[in-house]
């Protein structure tokens, strides 16, 4: 069984802090797009899917007639029986009551809603089209077309927040009552235009954001269950677990990463040369990696950690890692009992530098 992850690389504005492969004012591509990703989907006709994340870039950018017609290709092509969770990725003034309507029709059965900050001021300061109002009606109007598994983003440690602003934040947001959150602290990528402004992140205030939000979570019993990721139970976001477990999975679209058979591949980044290749028939992967038992074990590793129950550790990871793993358990980044090696408190603050140990 697969997870398949269509990427819609298409945004009306991009945010300043964005570096995800998306492309503003290219709309008019739209229709070709789909039938390159129709045309790439063909390679794997026939395959068993479990999960659908439709990402991006804002899928919801895509009209109702373009929504329905391609969960009915992706039907038409793949073996659903199987199939248990349907994402979209929204923005919230995308979610008008129609589209809405359509994504109900099309089978749809999870939301993940950017909101990103509770705030006006800061919703303009990060670039985004949207202002609360426009999220708050989303997400209402969701709710009245029954949509019971929604998620909301927000992003944390912008600069001039503060810790009792985040709370308000996070407080408001628990008040509509969402399935799931996901809480990314701001990062200044590289090409963006926070980078060119020099906007800076203070990582003291992200930590202390960070922390308070774990105890805040646990205490009105959300499930912290990836780093970034907390649920209510019996919705943790299956596709994404699929990632994180290390499973399969087929990617389709510009810019999209695949792991399928053995190995991990990534489409071009450029629409047109995306078009091009799957016009021909050819592959549009710019890299393409076999993964054999060293690289597997790896991975295995670092994407494991990052889930809060962690890994098991297996002989060979003990024979590869035995060294590491009692300096990180020495230095209290993880916890080590049993077979079981997870992340600590304070290691979920270095996530990253505690990854790096592994590779
Ligand atoms: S909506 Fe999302 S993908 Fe599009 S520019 Fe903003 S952050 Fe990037």
């Amino acid at each position: 069984m697969y997870g398949l992850y269509i990427h819609i690389p298409f945004c009306k504005k991009k945010c300043s802090y964005c570096d995800f492969i998306s492309y503003q004012g290219k709309e008019q591509l739209i229709p070709d797009y789909l039938s390159g990703v129709y045309r790439e989907m063909e390679k794997y006709a026939g395959q068993p899917l479990t999960t659908i994340f439709v990402g991006g870039g804002t899928p919801t950018l895509l009209s109702n007639e373009q929504i329905i017609a391609l969960m009915k290709k992706i039907r038409s092509l793949f073996s659903t029986r199987g199939l248990s969770e349907i994402t979209f990725e929204a923005n919230p003034e995308s979610l008008t009551p129609d589209r809405l309507r359509a994504l109900k029709t099309a089978g749809v059965n999870r939301l993940s809603i950017g909101l990103q900050s509770f705030s006006d001021p800061e919703l303009e300061f990060l670039g985004r089209v949207h202002d609360l109002a426009a999220f708050k009606r989303a997400f209402a109007t969701a709710r009245q077309f029954g949509f019971a598994n929604i998620n909301v983003d927000l992003i944390y440690g912008l600069p001039h927040q503060t810790v009792l602003g985040w709370q308000k934040s996070l407080e408001s947001l628990l008040s509509l009552d969402p399935e799931h959150i996901s809480l990314y602290p701001l990062t200044i990528e590289e090409g963006t235009p926070f980078e060119r402004d020099g906007v800076k992140v203070d990582d003291d205030l992200q930590a202390e954001i960070y922390d308070w939000s774990i105890d805040y979570l646990a205490g009105h019993g959300w499930c912290h269950y990836e780093i970034s990721n907390w649920s209510k139970v019996g919705y943790k976001c299956r596709h994404n677990l699929l990632y994180w477990r290390n499973m399969e999975y087929i990617g389709v679209g510009a810019a999209a990463a695949s792991y399928y058979k053995g190995f991990r591949m990534k489409n071009t980044n450029d629409i047109g040369e995306y078009l091009r290749m799957v016009d021909i028939g050819a592959s549009p992967a710019s890299e393409k990696e076999a993964i054999g038992t060293g690289k597997k074990l790896i991975e295995e590793v670092i994407l494991n950690l990052r889930c809060m129950d962690g890994v098991t550790v297996s002989d060979e990871m003990q024979k590869k890692y035995g060294p590491i793993i009692e300096n990180l358990a020495e230095k209290k980044l993880i916890e080590y009992s049993g077979q079981n090696m997870k992340l600590s408190r304070k290691g979920m603050q270095f996530a990253n530098q505690v990854m790096k140990e592994f590779v």
